[in-house]
């Protein structure tokens, strides 16, 4: 059994994400998505960024012996590399391979190792990747040398998972070098070093491993349970939809939580049915009576699929002769805002017309923002529709950055309508969640460009920057056109549906 950093930081993040990467077909793996790849290179570009500043043997570029100059390392000879280089005091080592056979420090105090090794007759191997190796002054089994593991995440904050693997790290690293780091550091974004405090991290960590084998002798799959935040760049994300689809599970209710989910396992609430029909008073004693009733709502309206009006409804959507449908492309790893989508309709002509302010470069955000605001200047009275707080969030960023006067500032903030804030506060509707995409499809909208989000736009526009190729742009504004003509058509229907 190899129990690798990769394999421990997924089951940190999902249990069930390590159970498929060991035990799942490989075939039911969704396409590695673009967005992903972006991730991907933007992480190498930081890994590079973080390299310059030292001087380092490179593992993976080792050549061996008298092999011919196209000969690289097998990974056996990675790792018996590693250790060579650092008993040579190699001052930073780039992609060493660290592992451990002796599984005495990584369990939890209570478990037997030898019962864990039953179910694993071939032994259990650990084996981490820290992005680096650095010797610092001390004592090691070396000499008068040790070595500090460092990872290189592209992540702004050290989250729990980064910790746990620098943890990792530095455990495998002490079985090498005979005693353990001071401390295991991360460099973040924009190149921040955080310095992982070991001793907290001991007893999390020999938990984690104890808890991996034990799902991984027994082959137990952990159970469904799709959120949004966790699974949406996942591999085996349509793997796992389709399952909790066919099992019609609770976690596609919008408002149930993994808490909340655990809660009403434990009032024996299996179903959507049965959640529509639970006594709120046992199910407000358990999550607070506002949630139980927006979970009993919530049920309710998809049992009967129908939309439901949530309590008093005191506002009124405003309908003029001229409208704006407002949507924004981002770009949120520059702060860069390269597309102010506007549809212009004209109710009494039963005309429209779409304003693609485009940023063709990143320096060009200052004049699109002046064109949008010279749109708006034409149309004082027209409301501006949009969904989310995103854009009066960028309407005042981009206010602040490029000196707007405040009186202009308001007016447009005072025109705003944030179609999203009254659908989620006033209406209960038959869906698994209340994106732009998932209400704009109820409502029977389709998307020219089907089943991407916001995040394919973020690629496409940086393929439209590295290649030049006019396509992408083309991609972007059919999708951002669509998304304004989405936030039209989810207007009228508020203004049919709400009560007058
Ligand atoms: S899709 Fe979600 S539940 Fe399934 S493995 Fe991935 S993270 Fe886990």
């Amino acid at each position: 059994m190899l129990l690798t950093d990769d394999l421990l930081h997924h089951y940190k993040r999902c249990q069930r994400r390590s159970f498929l990467d060991l035990y799942g077909d490989r075939k039911e793996q969704d396409r590695e998505k673009d967005f992903v790849k972006k991730l991907h290179q933007e992480s190498q570009k930081h890994i590079d960024q973080v390299l310059s500043h030292f001087e380092y043997v490179n593992i993976r570029e080792l050549k061996i012996g008298s092999y011919s100059h196209n000969y690289y390392p097998s990974q056996p000879e990675k790792i018996a590399q590693t250790e060579a280089l650092m008993s040579q005091g190699v001052d930073v080592i780039y992609q060493g391979i660290l592992t451990c056979q002796n599984l005495e420090n990584f369990l939890t105090k209570e478990t037997e190792i030898n019962h864990i090794l039953t179910y694993f007759p071939e032994g259990v191997t650990l084996m981490s990747y820290p992005s680096l190796l650095i010797k610092i002054a001390g004592k090691s089994k070396f000499g008068d040398w040790l070595y500090v593991p460092i990872n290189i995440k592209f992540g702004s904050r050290p989250k729990s998972e980064y910790k746990l693997i620098g943890a990792f790290n530095a455990y495998i690293l002490a079985e090498i070098q005979g005693v353990l780091s001071p401390y295991s550091s991360l460099i973040l974004r924009e190149e921040k070093e955080y310095k992982i405090n070991l001793e907290n991290w001991l007893i999390p960590l020999q938990e984690v491993i104890t808890n991996f084998l034990e799902m991984t002798a027994k082959k137990i799959e952990p159970d469904v349970f799709i959120s949004r935040q966790r699974c949406s760049l996942c591999p085996w994300y349509n793997h796992c939809y389709q399952i909790a689809q066919n099992q019609k599970h609770l976690c596609l209710i919008p408002g149930i939580t993994p808490k909340r989910y655990e809660q009403l396992q434990e009032l024996k609430i299996k179903t959507v049915e049965s959640l529509a029909e639970a006594c709120p008073v046992n199910l407000g004693e358990y999550m607070g009576n506002k949630i139980a009733i927006q979970l009993q709502q919530q049920a309710e309206s998809i049992v009967k699929n129908k939309p439901l009006v949530r309590g008093n409804v005191n506002i009124k959507i405003p309908t003029k002769d001229i409208e704006i449908y407002f949507d924004i492309e981002a770009e949120p790893d520059i702060n860069l805002d390269y597309l102010l989508g506007v549809l212009l309709v004209n109710r009494t002509e039963n005309t429209h017309q779409f304003y693609p302010f485009l940023a063709v470069k990143p320096e060009d955000e200052s004049k699109i923002w002046q064109e949008f605001l010279d749109l708006l200047k034409k149309y004082p009275d027209a409301p501006i529709f949009h969904f989310s707080e995103y854009e009066k969030d960028t309407i005042n960023r981009l206010a602040s950055l490029y000196h707007t006067d405040n009186q202009n500032r308001q007016n447009i903030l005072d025109h705003c309508v944030d179609l999203h804030n009254i659908v989620t506060n006033y209406i209960t509707l038959p869906v698994e969640n209340y994106s732009l995409k998932s209400l704009g499809n109820w409502l029977g909208f389709q998307w020219y460009h089907q089943g991407i989000g916001g995040d394919q736009c973020v690629w496409w526009y940086d393929q439209w920057l590295k290649t030049g190729d006019r396509q992408f742009l083309d991609c972007i504004l059919r999708y951002n056109e669509d998304d304004c003509w989405a936030t039209f058509h989810l207007k009228n229907w508020l203004v049919e549906f709400l009560p007058h």
